[in-house]
């Protein structure tokens, strides 16, 4: 199970993760945080994550691009 919060309804809980669902299971609201398990996660959203690591740049043009 993977754990979630939404930042629109303010949902939390745990749900059965689903790839094709980046979104709240209560409003629909794609505002949603989720903390994944790496191994419920799957291999093709890991490939994403390292490539996006492998090309992530530092942010300091937003220091305060944050809430
Ligand atoms: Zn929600």
């Amino acid at each position: 199970m993977a754990r979630f919060r939404c930042r629109a309804c303010g949902q939390e809980g745990e749900f059965t993760y689903d790839p094709t669902r980046h979104e709240c299971p209560r409003c629909g609201s794609p505002d949603v945080q989720f903390a994944l398990g790496i191994d419920e996660m799957p291999e093709e959203l890991i490939d994403r994550i390292v490539q996006a690591l492998s090309q992530a740049k530092p942010l300091d043009d937003h220091p305060t691009d944050e809430d």
